[in-house]
């Protein structure tokens, strides 16, 4: 059966919550040295790229169209990153689970709610506690050190696109680093970088083991989230094997929660996952 679920004071709710409580920002600092190393690791990308390979290179057309494709994907991984970073994944109102709130809600006396025992939140159906973020996160499928945030209800599109970028950079590196090796070969490794022939391998070899560990990765990654939207089951739900309670999505419909109709905003990380209606975010199963 389906109960109101009355909306709980944001402006009271600012726990995981910096700049006066507008921003989602989860303070576990393993999660911010992870996320800092990844954006160190683009960073390391983007030098050895340009500074190694392209900028020098003497076939403008080839530098300048891959400069383009190279820099589109990196902005559109960095960007992806800081949105799944900062939005709030779907975290279920802290304490919520007080007696008056319960009778607010409507609920009637004898009937059976889900309380979490850790945060005290009155917890929705498929939502699940994190004790990173020390909330109930809707949909919750992994809590992810590399984004610093649980991967959620909320934010599971802006984590698929920075897997998704991710992966595409680390091939376009391999594929500019295989490109540079076999020019600097057959120039003799003369002209064929501003760094010296040494600086030049070890650099490119850096950037190749950094390209192919991520594409390994993130290609992984990225190909277990689709599974996990494609069959509408979390990471979480998957591992723990549950029976199902909820009515399961049709494939189409799991993914267009996810994404939205079909669009090129897909693949923005600029425009929202669709919102959920008002009967999808108020009512919740018990
Ligand atoms: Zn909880
Ligand atoms: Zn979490």
């Amino acid at each position: 059966m389906d109960y109101e679920y009355s909306a709980f004071r944001r402006e009271t709710d600012v726990h995981n919550r910096c700049c006066g409580g507008w921003v989602w920002c989860i303070k576990d600092i393993c999660g911010v040295i992870c996320a800092i190393l990844t954006w160190l690791l683009i960073l390391y990308a983007e030098f050895v790229v340009m500074m190694v390979m392209l900028l020098p290179s003497p076939y403008p057309v080839y530098s300048t169209i891959n400069i383009l494709i190279f820099q589109t994907f990196a902005f559109l991984a960095f960007a992806s990153h800081l949105r799944a970073m900062f939005t709030d994944p779907g975290a279920v109102p802290k304490g919520n689970a007080t007696k008056e709130m319960i009778q607010q809600m409507g609920f009637r006396e004898g009937q059976v709610i889900f309380k979490c025992p850790k945060c005290c939140s009155i917890k929705p159906e498929r939502a699940h506690h994190c004790s990173v973020c020390q909330r109930c996160i809707r949909k919750m499928d992994h809590h992810c050190p590399w984004v610093n945030n649980c991967v959620g209800e909320n934010n599971q599109k802006y984590f698929v696109l920075f897997t998704f970028y991710i992966a595409m950079i680390s091939v376009h590196a391999l594929f500019l680093s295989f490109n540079q090796f076999i020019m600097c070969v057959r120039h003799e490794w003369k002209e064929c970088s501003s760094y010296s022939p040494p600086a030049t391998v070890v650099l490119l070899l850096f950037l190749v083991l950094e390209a192919l560990l991520f594409a390994i990765f993130t290609s992984v990654m990225l190909g277990t989230q689709l599974q996990a939207i494609w069959n509408d089951e979390t990471g979480i739900e998957q591992l723990k094997k549950e029976e199902a309670r909820w009515v399961k999505k049709s494939r189409w419909k799991s993914i267009q929660a996810v994404f939205g109709r079909f669009s090129l905003a897909w693949f923005s990380p600029f425009t929202r996952p669709p919102p959920k209606t008002k009967l999808e975010s108020y009512l919740y199963s018990v």
